[in-house]
Order: structure tokens, then sequence, then C-alpha cells
């Protein structure tokens, strides 16, 4: 994870080595698809490797600087209430349910629907209850039902409008091992491998902006809202970090 005040140290050295450019190669080979833009997989911020944050980043930084409050707090609300209210969307989504990031948006999110089902859907669940036993063992605090058993649904709207003789499935695994490569420039391919790194950018972006003092109260935040529909703390985290500079 990288923290704040090596960010754009780390974007100049992607820019020198080419990796933003590698990048948009690997988007540009990615089927062209169409599909009915409900926003319903946008429930859940979906992973992104470091260069894939970097280029996000950097796109807000040139296209919408102003924009950086706004999505810092939807980033900090969202990780702090992710697993007890249902309502949390990602921070890059618009009130016309439109992606602000579309152009810079990850891999993960340009594929999903080509992936066919889900086949980690029972490995998440099982997680899910282990976190849910966690937070009620080490916090007291019961995660609802709704959040632990959520599942983000199969969309089966998206279609294939141009691009590739090969399935889609085949594409994207060999384009995810070649998104792997360009990884190796931050981290050894062993954590690459390990998907340490893949993570949704809501949580890259936390890790560089919030203090880990803060991240640490994060289970306060959660019993406070949980009682009170709110967090006090949650807004004193929220009005410091979306006043952060870059
Ligand atoms: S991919 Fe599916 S779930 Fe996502 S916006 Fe398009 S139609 Fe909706
Ligand atoms: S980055 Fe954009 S496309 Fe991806 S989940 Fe967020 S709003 Fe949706």
């Amino acid at each position: 994870m990288l923290p704040l005040i090596k960010l754009n140290q780390a974007v100049s050295q992607a820019e020198e080595k080419g990796l933003f450019d590698e990048l948009n190669k690997i988007y540009g080979l990615i089927p062209e698809t169409s599909c009915e833009r409900c926003a319903t997989c946008c429930t859940v911020p979906q992973p992104a490797y470091i260069v894939e944050y970097l280029n996000m980043f950097r796109y807000v930084n040139k296209v919408m600087p102003e924009k950086w409050p706004e999505i810092i707090a939807g980033a900090v609300r969202y990780y702090f209430l992710e697993l007890v209210d249902i309502n949390q969307r990602c921070p890059f989504l618009d009130g016309e349910n439109n992606c602000m990031v579309y152009e810079a948006r990850p891999f993960t999110c340009r594929t999903y629907g080509l992936m066919g089902q889900r086949e980690e859907n029972e490995q998440v669940r099982k997680n899910m209850e282990k976190l849910a036993e966690k937070y009620l063992q080490e916090h007291g605090i019961e995660l609802p039902r709704e959040i632990v058993e959520f599942e983000l649904p199969r969309c089966d709207k998206v279609r294939v409008v141009n691009g590739t003789n090969k399935k889609p499935l085949e594409l994207i695994q060999l384009l995810t091992a070649d998104l792997g490569q360009l990884e190796t420039f931050f981290v050894p391919v062993q954590v690459v491998d390990s998907q340490y790194t893949f993570v949704p950018y809501v949580n890259h972006l936390v890790m560089s902006v919030v203090s880990e003092g803060a991240r640490y109260r994060r289970p306060r935040v959660m019993k406070e809202f949980l009682e009170n529909g709110r967090s006090e703390l949650l807004d004193s985290f929220i009005e410091k970090y979306k006043r952060t500079s870059f």
C-alpha cells in the first residue's frame, strides 16, 4: 500500500517506465461491451492493482482535482461503514449512476459481466461468516445479516459488441496475467500472486490518506453507527481527511 508522500513519486516513476501506456494497451484489448448501465455492479467497489490505483489517482488529479474532497469523503465513509450499512456504494458513482472515472476505471469494472458466474461466491460467503464471528467475539458487534449474506447478483445484460475471436474468459485470463506483470514493477511477483495488492480502490486510497490510528477505530465507528444511525467520530474523520492535498 502506498503512503501519501510516495504517491506522486510513484506516478512519475510509472510514467517514466511507460506503465500507464502498457495499462491502456491492456484495457484496449478488452472486448467492447454494452449493458443497461443500471450500476448494480457498482454497489461493491471492484479490486484494482497498484498500477490501476495510480492510473485513477493520476486521472482525478488531471481531470477533476476539485472532486477530491467528495471522493475522499465517499471512500472514508465506505471504508468505515461497508460492514454495517448496506446502502454504501462505490464512491465514484455519481447521483445519476454514472462512473466519475469511467475513462480510468479498473480492469475488474471493465470486465464485469464477461466473467460468467462468480465461482468465488461460496468462498466469499464463508469469509464473511468468519468475519462476522470475529467482530462479535472481539468487539461485541453483530454485523447485519443482509450484509453477511450479500451476494452481488450475476449480470446477464452484458453484450460483446466487437473485439475478439477468443472466448472472453480466455482473453481475460491472458490480460490478467499481463496486468500482474505490470504490478511486478511495484511489488515482488510472490506478492502479486498472493493478490495482496489486489484490493478495492477505496482501500488503496484509505490506506494512503487515513492514519493507522484512525483506521484502528473502525469498530468504534461501526458501533456508533449501529446504535445511532450515524457516527460523530466518522463525521470528524471525513471533515479532516477530505482536506487532504496531494
Ligand atoms: S454490467 Fe450489469 S450490473 Fe453492471 S451496470 Fe451493466 S447491466 Fe448493470
Ligand atoms: S469505479 Fe466506476 S465502474 Fe467501477 S465500481 Fe466504481 S463507479 Fe462502478
